[in-house]
């Protein structure tokens, strides 16, 4: 708990949850939008930077939402995400998002060349099963181009977890990363998961009994900040992360891999497990 005086909301709070790690490692979220959404919602890169800035935030990995101007490929909105990457290189990772129920490879060849470090998919949104034919062919394309792709499993959908295992297991070069961290299943799903080397574990949005049984049974090096930016801020999203962590008791040293390092390792090709 803060001291007495001490906001549970204040950077100093945080700064002393986590041993200073916020101002001494890099830190990256691994899980924001900028555009906007068919709920209403929106962001922009000035103010997905105003809200990283105040609590030391380097940068994000940043995609498209559930766009109402997503077309049959998202072309638009991942053209959003290029020209924010540009307005803020040093500050942002642009992911792609695509519709495996459409016509998605000329758009990931696009995204692909141009840049996109990543891919987004979201299985409610778009209305598409994670083992569906398209789907697995979108994995496969991933894996040989060694471009994750960020899972939405969350809010909205069925358990997932076996689903997940059989797509590691039979991809072993593909890099998955759950965002919600699949708290639809938990703690099931940590326990089926926890043997695959390549699924990482994306924290926006887990409560904190989610997110303990992840921090407890995960291999720390899998798993990585995220925010869900504009759906949480960062304070929130980095003090729920620190405060599961220390009760879960995850050692002090791997507070730079849980708040940065995993995901930078992971985007350069050198992430390693235990
Ligand atoms: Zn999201």
């Amino acid at each position: 708990m803060p001291e007495p005086g001490v906001s549970i909301h204040s950077f100093a709070f945080l700064r002393r949850l986590t041993s200073g790690v916020l101002e001494t490692s890099p830190v990256w979220d691994a899980h924001a939008h900028i555009g906007r959404d068919r709920d209403g919602r929106h962001l922009d890169v000035e103010t997905l930077i105003r809200d990283l800035d105040e609590y030391h935030v380097d940068g994000a990995v940043v995609f498209p939402f559930d766009d109402p101007d997503q077309g049959i490929d998202f072309r638009e909105p991942n053209d959003t995400i290029w020209a924010a990457f540009e307005r803020a290189p040093d500050r942002l990772i642009p992911f792609m998002r695509l519709n495996p129920n459409g016509p998605w490879e000329t758009e990931y060849q696009r995204c692909r060349d141009r840049g996109h470090r990543g891919i987004k998919l979201h299985p409610r949104a778009q209305n598409f099963s994670l083992d569906s034919p398209a789907a697995r062919d979108l994995f496969a394309q991933a894996a040989s181009d060694g471009l994750p792709v960020l899972v939405h499993t969350g809010f909205g959908m069925g358990p997932v977890s076996d689903t997940v295992a059989d797509l590691a297991k039979a991809m072993p070069d593909l890099q998955l990363i759950l965002a919600h961290s699949t708290f639809i299943d938990m703690p099931r799903a940590a326990a089926v998961l926890a043997p695959y080397p390549n699924v990482y574990f994306e924290t926006s949005v887990v409560q904190a009994y989610d997110l303990f049984a992840v921090l407890d049974t995960i291999d720390p090096a899998r798993v990585l900040y995220g925010s869900d930016l504009p759906y949480a801020s960062s304070g929130n999203s980095l003090r729920d992360l620190a405060v599961i962590a220390s009760v879960a008791g995850i050692d002090k040293a791997h507070y730079a891999g849980l708040f940065g390092g995993n995901l930078l390792s992971l985007l350069a090709g050198t992430a390693m497990a235990r």
